[in-house]
C-alpha cells in the first residue's frame, strides 16, 4: 500500500508515516483480525454470513468544510458508510480507512482519532487497517466498510412492488439547511435569533445518524431499501428505476423537523430544496402493506422514527410529489450531483 517515491522527508525520518499510524490508529485497531496494524492485511472472519461491502469517500470542500471539527469529520466519514450498511440490512463488521493528508497536523489527527474511536465503540465497527498518503490537494478520507447479513439476505434497491408503502426514517432536509447556514446563506439570516435550531441543523449536516438500529427490521420486512444521501426525490427515483416501478408521494406527509417546518412556513426554503438536497442519511424503503404495522412496531422498539410518505405504483415515470390538493409539485432538481 506504500508508495514513498522520492519523498525527501523520508530520509530524515524514515518512520514518519509508521509512527503516525502507530500513534493515532493502532490504539483503535483492537480487533484481533487487525493484528495491531502490524501486517500487510487484516482478516475478517465470514462466520457463515454474506459480507456486504460498501465504500464512500469524503472530500474537503465537497462533503465537509475545512473549518469543521476534525472529530466530526471522522464521524461523518464512518457514518456515511454505516448508513449504507444499515440500508442493506447489514450489521457492521469492520472498516478500512484511507487518509490523504496535506501534512501530519498532530492536533488535527488527535481530534480525528478521538472522534473515530468513539464511533467505533458506539456502532461496534472495528478498524481493520488502511493506508495513509500525502496529497497536495484537499483532504480526502475514504472508508470501505464491511457488514454481515445471513446468506442471500442483503436488501437490494430493486424489489419494490406496486402497493408497497414508501417509508423514510427520521427527518428530511435538515442537513442541506445546516450547510446553507454554515455557508452564511438565507438560513443563517433566518435563524440569527435561534441558536438552538441553527445548532441542530448544523449538527445534522456534520454528523449523520446512521439508522443501524433499524437494519434487522429492514432485512426482515423491506422489499427494497437504500439510504438517502443525495436527496429524497433523486434517491427515490433511483430506487423506483431499479425496481421498474413509480411512486406517488404525499408531500405533506414527508417528515420535517420543527426547524425545517418553520423555515418552510416562513418561505425561507421551498419543499424542492428539502427533498433534493443531500446528506440526509436516512433510510428509504418499500414495505409491503401487510408488513407495515409490524415494521413500524419493530422500528419503534429500535428507537427509530419511521413515516409512510406514499405508495409504490406501476409505471416507469419518475415518482410524483403531490401537494395537499393532489397537484403535482414540479421538481426542477431532484438530487445533488457531483458532475
Ligand atoms: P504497507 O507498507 O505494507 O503497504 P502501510 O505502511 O501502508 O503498509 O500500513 C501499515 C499498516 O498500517 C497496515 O496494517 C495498514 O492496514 C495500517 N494502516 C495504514 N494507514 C492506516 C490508516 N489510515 N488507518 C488504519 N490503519 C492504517
Ligand atoms: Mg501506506
Amino acid at each position: 500500500m506504500t508508495d514513498r517515491r522520492d519523498n525527501p522527508s523520508d530520509e530524515d525520518s524514515p518512520s514518519g508515516e509508521d509512527s503516525l499510524i502507530a500513534r493515532y490508529f493502532r490504539p483503535l485497531a483492537t480487533d484481533p483480525g487487525a493484528f495491531d496494524l502490524g501486517d500487510d492485511a487484516a482478516v475478517l472472519q465470514a462466520l457463515g454470513d454474506d459480507i456486504v461491502v460498501t465504500t464512500d469517500a469524503i472530500v474537503e470542500g465537497v462533503h465537509f468544510l475545512a473549518i469543521d471539527p476534525p472529530d466530526s469529520i471522522a464521524r461523518k466519514a464512518l457514518r456515511v458508510n454505516l448508513s449504507d450498511l444499515a440500508a442493506k440490512g447489514a450489521t457492521p463488521a469492520g472498516f478500512v480507512l484511507t487518509l490523504a493528508l496535506r501534512s501530519a497536523d498532530h492536533a488535527w489527527l488527535a481530534s480525528f482519532a478521538r472522534g473515530l474511536a468513539e464511533d467505533i465503540d458506539l456502532f461496534g465497527c472495528p478498524l481493520l487497517g488502511g493506508d495513509t498518503v500525502s496529497t497536495p490537494g484537499p483532504l480526502m478520507i475514504s472508508i470501505t466498510a464491511f457488514g454481515r447479513v445471513p446468506g442471500g439476505k442483503m436488501v437490494r434497491r430493486n424489489g419494490a412492488k406496486p402497493g408497497d408503502r414508501v417509508v423514510v426514517t427520521g427527518t428530511i432536509g435538515d442537513a442541506v439547511l445546516g450547510l446553507d447556514s454554515l455557508k452564511g446563506g438565507a438560513v443563517a439570516t433566518a435563524l440569527a435569533g435561534d441558536a438552538a435550531a441553527n445548532q441542530m441543523l448544523v449538527g445534522r449536516y456534520r454528523v449523520p445518524q446512521p439508522r443501524s438500529a433499524l437494519a434487522k427490521a429492514v432485512r426482515d420486512h423491506a422489499h427494497a431499501a437504500m439510504d438517502v444521501s443525495d436527496g429524497l426525490a433523486g434517491d427515490l427515483a433511483k430506487l423506483c428505476a431499479a425496481s421498474g416501478v413509480s411512486a406517488a408521494i404525499d408531500a405533506q406527509s414527508i417528515p420535517f423537523s420543527a426547524a425545517a417546518a418553520a423555515l418552510l412556513a416562513r418561505g425561507t426554503v421551498g419543499v424542492e430544496a428539502l427533498v433534493s438536497g443531500g446528506d440526509d442519511y436516512e433510510i428509504l424503503c418499500a414495505i409491503p402493506e401487510a408488513c407495515f404495522e409490524i415494521f413500524a412496531r419493530d422500528a419503534d422498539l429500535a428507537g427509530v422514527a419511521v413515516t409512510s410518505i406514499g405508495t409504490v405504483i406501476a409505471g416507469a415515470s419518475p415518482p410524483r410529489f403531490l401537494d395537499g390538493q393532489g397537484r403535482e409539485i414540479a421538481l426542477a432538481r431532484r438530487s445533488y450531483s457531483h458532475f
